[in-house]
């Protein structure tokens, strides 16, 4: 190393000075949950301070919550220092993800008596029966795209009522697993009497109630009493879609009261929305910013490698002899980009074809069956899969996490693979320059100079015209 600035023998106060510039700009318990178990390892040719986290959800958590602060925690200790890189140490798998000690966790209350205990176990009976079966923790599938939500979601399960994932916001697109996420929460809460008295609505049955409850000529009293029993006494309440409050301004209004009386409590409080709390339309100010006091945390559609890891779950029925598996499964998760209700659906259909019509679920068979579906859908779908699927694949091909291909990292191991995706996104799709650079979070002259360097490269590197062509060639089978 020619350039290195200075080596960590050098500097032992080095991070010890950032994690107190940190604290200054962060809460200690945000400090010690999310940098405690960080390793400053010393600093690149460049200048970059290499990091190495204890598992991967605190290193895509402070890559994607904490960066600002952590640059500039570090220019304040070292101002020459402009980036940090931060890796996963190898030991990961081993080490636990963080876990909040519990602040004011409920104790279970106990029934006082056989009569009580009896109906307060029919009681959660009717409510687990309410839940889908399969949503558990245990049933969810984690990858990268999902990975923090599960985490954030099963540390409020066995902590509720905690100050800093209050309320807890889930949110992302359609069938991306935020329901299952959270009716597992209040299955967990439940089952392990981390919370007595859990309380699951979709925004759609709050609205109802809400309107039942205000519009109510006959019985208003009793009415209203239901309607203060059935949430104001939740220990931990679950609403679902609460996107639907859109514009409701009298319901919104309600929900905030509630959610601030529960809170006061210290009781816990969970949404799920289709998509960022600030994004939603006609939102009232007090609500959103009751939201956003909490933590909100994103689930995106599945990556490549989670869908193979579902599909490995998922297609257990289909009887797939072993030593096909993983070939169809490679190459299912490459050629069908979606969430993960398209992938289940498309595991119904298998099934059906196998069990109707005795298809025997082989590699080529399942080739043409995908031929068949591919041309039921149309050309625009197609094209955006086409360059997810290249990502992907690329990803794939390098054994990366397909999103690292649009972060920010500028490390060869990863620049190399965008380059090597944008490369193939020109040759083999129609997209513009301004889309391709889009999917990569990358302007068009970006694009078109990854498209030179990769030219350039592959006049004299026999082995990268391989790698290219073997990407290619997955991508056409
Ligand atoms: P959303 O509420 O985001 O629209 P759901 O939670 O209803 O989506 O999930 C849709 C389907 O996909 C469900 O059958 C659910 O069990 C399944 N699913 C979603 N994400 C996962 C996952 N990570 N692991 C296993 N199954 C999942
Ligand atoms: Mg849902």
């Amino acid at each position: 190393m020619d350039n290195v600035l200075f080596s960590i023998h050098e500097t032992p106060n080095f991070w010890e000075g950032c994690l107190a510039a940190l604290r200054h700009i962060l809460s200690e318990s945000a400090v010690e949950m999310w940098f405690g178990n960080i390793r400053f390892e010393g600093f690149s040719e460049d200048g970059c301070a290499l990091l190495v986290a204890g598992n991967s959800l605190a290193a895509s958590w402070v890559e994607s919550h904490y960066r600002d602060a952590l640059i500039a925690s570090l220019k304040k200790i070292a101002p020459s220092v402009g980036n940090y890189f931060i890796r996963v140490s190898e030991q990961s798998k081993a080490s636990p993800v963080p876990v909040l000690v519990p602040t004011c966790p409920f104790p279970a209350a106990k029934p006082a008596s056989r009569i009580a205990a009896e109906a307060f176990a029919r009681e959660t009976d009717k409510i687990l029966s309410s839940f889908y079966p399969s949503y558990s923790f245990e049933n969810f599938v984690e990858g990268d795209c999902n990975r923090i939500a599960f985490t954030v979601s099963r540390t409020v399960a066995e902590n509720p009522g905690g100050n800093q994932m209050n309320p807890l916001v889930l949110y992302g697109g359609t069938g991306v697993g935020k329901t299952h996420l959270l009716q597992s929460i209040g299955r967990y809460a439940i089952t392990y009497k981390t919370a007595t008295k859990v309380v699951y609505r979709t925004a759609e049955q709050f609205l109802k109630d809400f309107v039942k409850m205000s519009f109510a000529k006959t019985d208003r009293m009793q009415v209203e009493r239901e309607f203060r029993d059935t949430y104001q006494e939740a220990d931990m309440l679950l609403i679902d879609d609460v996107q639907v409050l859109a514009g409701k301004e009298r319901s919104q209004e309600e929900l905030f009261k509630l959610i601030s009386r529960l809170m006061s409590h210290r009781k816990q409080v969970i949404f799920c929305c289709d998509r960022r709390p600030s994004e939603v339309p006609q939102l009232s100010e007090r609500l959103l910013s009751r939201f956003e006091s909490g933590m909100s945390v994103s689930l995106n559609a599945p990556d490549v490698m989670t869908r193979i890891s579902i599909l490995r779950r998922k297609a257990a029925c289909l009887n797939i002899p072993k030593e096909d598996c993983e070939a169809i499964f490679q190459w299912v998760a490459t050629h069908q980009a979606g969430n993960v209700r398209e992938i289940e659906g498309l595991i119904t259909k298998l099934l059906a074809y196998h069990d109707l019509m005795g298809l025997d679920c082989n590699l080529e068979t399942i080739k043409q069956l995908f031929g068949a579906m591919e041309s039921e859908k149309n050309d625009g779908i197609i094209q955006t899969v086409k360059i997810r699927s290249i990502i992907d694949a690329t990803a794939l091909a390098f054994g990366l996490a397909p999103a690292l291909l649009s972060s920010q990292t500028r490390i060869q191991a990863v620049s190399l693979p965008r380059k090597i995706a944008m490369y193939l996104c020109r040759e083999m799709t129609q997209e513009s320059l301004k889309t391709i650079g889009f999917h990569f979070n990358r302007d068009y002259a970006t694009v078109i100079a990854s498209g030179k360097s990769i030219e350039r490269r592959l006049l004299g590197d026999p082995a990268l015209q391989e790698k290219i062509q073997e990407i290619r060639l997955a991508l056409q089978s």
